[in-house]
């Protein structure tokens, strides 16, 4: 249906139908006055509906059922776990235009001409009608069969045409089966212009590939560029070589051309892509060749994961520490790295979770030899690592944001030929729009935020709830000049532009995607050379790497160190460990400059001495004492309302309700960190325990009286399961 139900709904099977039908079927049921389409899940001997309640199933939409019976038991497993409606799993695994109705495999309409069409021809019928002839002769001339997207090139009418036809009974239409475009040559097993593994990929091949047929699950560590790519490509040949297929999920902005490209190079079958740029129709054409089993090889983002895939043989995570991985936005929040896991023990086939900066969770079932870990150190052909340094911004002459440092660092660079990566994670130009006289500065109206300012637009823009106005011209309050205070993309590509014309620089950003601007013709620029100044955030430290580039900037380190999220360390030093890791490919080793006011914090200290191994292994002492996950299981109830307390409210009843369980420690309610936000108040409730036992026990009894609670109709509230943002 429209909107997902808490709980699925009896019907009995159509009239007249006999045996069960299977589940994972689509139907079509009353629903109220309305004709809904509905998918079976299950069958139940008896129902909780009176006799005279229950309504027939109107009809059955699928002859086979669109779901296999592992991807059910899956997504049943999910809802379970996240103690969400499998509706809204059932949601997130299906094209929409599956969800309204398309039929599983793609149909396409023929005309065909009857007996008496093939006389009707012979004798030069009909004489008078110019059209019908035509459509007649075109048939004819076919061989008698013809696709209607092939006589639609006859020009309008032939429809009107092929109807008289088939009135006088010289033509019948029928639907067949869309023809599977031919497959390429496969050459499975042949790899063409592979290199020869390094004796680490080679060890990491050899394992991955032993584990065949049986579950196991692989933690491939390098750093980016020493050659974690090409283990996938070599064991995805060799599970293809056996007959299987593959599927590989990729973070949000990791799916690039270029990776999906090395797949289509190296494997010669076909590839599905999914991911959330498709088009309905293109969704739906691609979970069909999933599906049908013609794509032998299916890479996609967050919900790739529930791909229709025949005979998976292996599964790959790259990314995997990646957040686009967990569902954040709306729907069930679940994380899509973990139902991998769950999908390759079910498939019995290797997972191989990647990442130059595994997460901590992962890390930690390293440790206790749930997951075995394949590291790839640097090969010899590869630069030498870069090398790390703190700029020190107490001791630092400042222009717009960049250190005397910095800007001697990006003179040298450029003079001898490096590019030069600027990493900022804040877009816009700048965060702050203060009055110079009174302090006022530009708040959001819905929000407990400050605008952005966004010069080239000439806007001011709120980051979390879209809000947008023109920028003023002076102060609202007091009428005096405003300026722009602080630094976002956009600024420092200004000020580097000014202060280095003769280089030209590209930005890349959220905001520079959304205006339409090529994103691959900015990366091409910076890989051809063309670009010696790259200035953006996040999403440059995501699938590519820049043998060119020198030099990496991290220009504002000190966000995450300070921050109440316990995870924002472990983001932090993944962003500076993934970012420096862009640099420095080819013959020439990076630099890297790290702008803080803290050089001295352990966390910094860490990472420049010992690396991202050193600071995972501290980190995870560190949530240890302090029961953090991986040393314990969290599970946080938000809320949020329009009245400034119903939220607080709600969670107060909520932690009411669950009385004093078992070792599950309650903490809050609490207001989120930013309160408000597009108007409405949030707040939240964690739980947390050191077993999952525990915690899913008091949910399994909890969640259900949650809907019933006092002031439940005046919040929107959402269990989250493994939370990965706390705050
Ligand atoms: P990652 O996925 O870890 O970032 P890639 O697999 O993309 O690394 O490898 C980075 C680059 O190094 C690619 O151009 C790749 O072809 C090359 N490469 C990988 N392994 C080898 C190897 N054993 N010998 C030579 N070049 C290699
Ligand atoms: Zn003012
Ligand atoms: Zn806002």
């Amino acid at each position: 249906v429209d909107r997902p139900l808490p709980a699925p709904l009896d019907y009995l099977p159509p009239a007249g139908h006999v045996g069960a039908i299977a589940a994972g079927s689509r139907v079509q049921v009353p629903f109220g006055r309305q004709q809904l389409i509905g998918m079976v899940v299950g069958h139940a001997a008896t129902s909780s509906l009176a006799a005279d309640k229950l309504k027939p199933i109107t009809s059955l939409l699928d002859t086979e059922p669109l779901l296999d019976a592992g991807l059910i038991e899956l997504l049943d497993r999910a809802a379970d776990y996240y103690h969400h409606p499998l509706a809204e799993l059932i949601d997130a695994a299906l094209p929409r235009r599956l969800r309204e109705g398309a039929p599983v495999e793609a149909l396409e309409e023929y005309l065909q001409l009857t007996a008496a069409g093939v006389a009707a021809v012979a004798a030069g019928e009909p004489r008078r009608a110019q059209r019908q002839r035509a459509v007649l002769t075109a048939l004819h001339a076919a061989g008698g069969d013809l696709p209607v997207t092939e006589l639609a090139a006859q020009g309008a009418g032939w429809r009107a045409a092929a109807t008289q036809l088939a009135r006088h009974g010289w033509l019948q239409s029928h639907w067949r089966t869309l023809a599977p475009v031919a497959n390429p040559e496969t050459a499975a097993g042949s790899v063409p212009l592979a290199p020869p593994p390094s004796p680490a990929q080679a060890l990491a091949i050899e394992a991955i590939d032993a584990a065949h047929g049986r579950f196991d699950c692989f933690v491939l560590q390098g750093l980016p560029g020493s050659g974690k790519t090409e283990v996938y490509l070599r064991c995805a040949a060799a599970a293809l070589a056996r007959g299987g297929a593959v599927l590989v999920l990729v973070p949000e902005i990791g799916l690039t051309p270029q990776l999906v490209g090395r797949f289509r190079d190296r494997l010669a079958v076909p590839i599905a892509v999914l991911h959330s740029g498709l088009s309905d129709a293109e969704r739906l054409t691609a979970w069909r060749e999933a599906r049908s089993g013609r794509a032998r090889i299916v890479i996609g983002t967050r919900s790739a994961v529930f791909a229709p895939v025949q005979n998976m043989q292996l599964l790959i995570v790259d990314e995997e520490h990646d957040s686009s991985f967990k569902q954040q936005e709306g729907g069930c929040p679940y994380s899509a790295r973990d139902l991998a896991v769950w999908r390759a023990q079910q498939q019995n086939a290797p997972v191989v979770l990647g990442s130059a900066t595994p997460s901590l969770e992962t890390l930690h079932n390293a440790d206790l030899e749930k997951y075995r870990l394949l590291q790839l150190p640097r090969r010899e052909d590869q630069a030498p690592p870069p090398t790390l340094a703190l700029i020190d911004l107490r001791t630092q002459a400042m222009r717009a944001g960049l250190s005397g440092a910095v800007l001697q660092g990006i003179e040298r660079h450029l003079g001898t030929d490096g590019q030069v990566l600027v990493y900022l994670n804040r877009r816009g130009y700048a965060p702050t729009f203060l009055c110079t006289s009174c302090g006022w500065i530009a708040p959001c109206g819905q929000c407990d935020a400050r605008l952005t300012v966004h010069q080239n637009a000439g806007q001011l823009r709120c980051h979390y709830c879209g809000h947008e106005q023109a920028l003023p011209a002076c102060c609202p309050r007091c009428g005096f000049a405003v300026k722009p205070v602080g630094q976002g993309t956009e600024r420092v590509a200004e000020t580097l532009r000014e202060l280095f014309p003769q280089h030209p620089l590209v930005r890349l950003d959220r905001d520079v995607a959304r205006s339409g601007a090529d994103v691959d013709a900015v990366f091409q620029a910076v890989l051809s050379g063309a670009a010696r100044i790259l200035v953006g955030t996040q999403m440059l430290t995501k699938g590519h790497h820049f043998p060119g580039v020198t030099l990496v900037v991290v220009l504002n380190a000190d966000q995450g160190l300070f921050s109440t999220d316990f995870r924002a360390a472990e983001r932090l030093a993944q962003t500076i460990v993934q970012v420096a890791g862009r640099a420095g490919r080819a013959a020439r080793p990076g630099e890297v400059l790290i702008q803080t006011d803290y050089p001295d914090h352990p966390l910094l200290q860490q990472l420049l001495a010992g690396g991202y191994a050193a600071f995972a292994a501290s980190a995870l002492a560190e949530r240890e004492a302090a029961s953090w996950p991986p040393f314990s299981k969290l599970a946080l109830l938000r809320a949020s309302s329009r009245a400034p307390h119903a939220a607080l409210d709600f969670l107060q009843a909520a932690r009411t309700a669950a009385g004093a369980p078992d070792a599950v420690r309650i903490l809050g309610p609490v207001a989120a960190t930013m309160a408000r936000r597009a108007g409405r108040y949030h707040a939240q409730l964690l739980l947390e325990s050191t077993g999952r036992g525990a915690l899913h026990r008091l949910l399994d009894q909890w969640r259900p009286l949650l809907g019933e609670l006092p002031g439940a109709r005046n919040v929107r509230f959402g269990l989250d399961v493994d939370p990965l943002d706390t705050q």
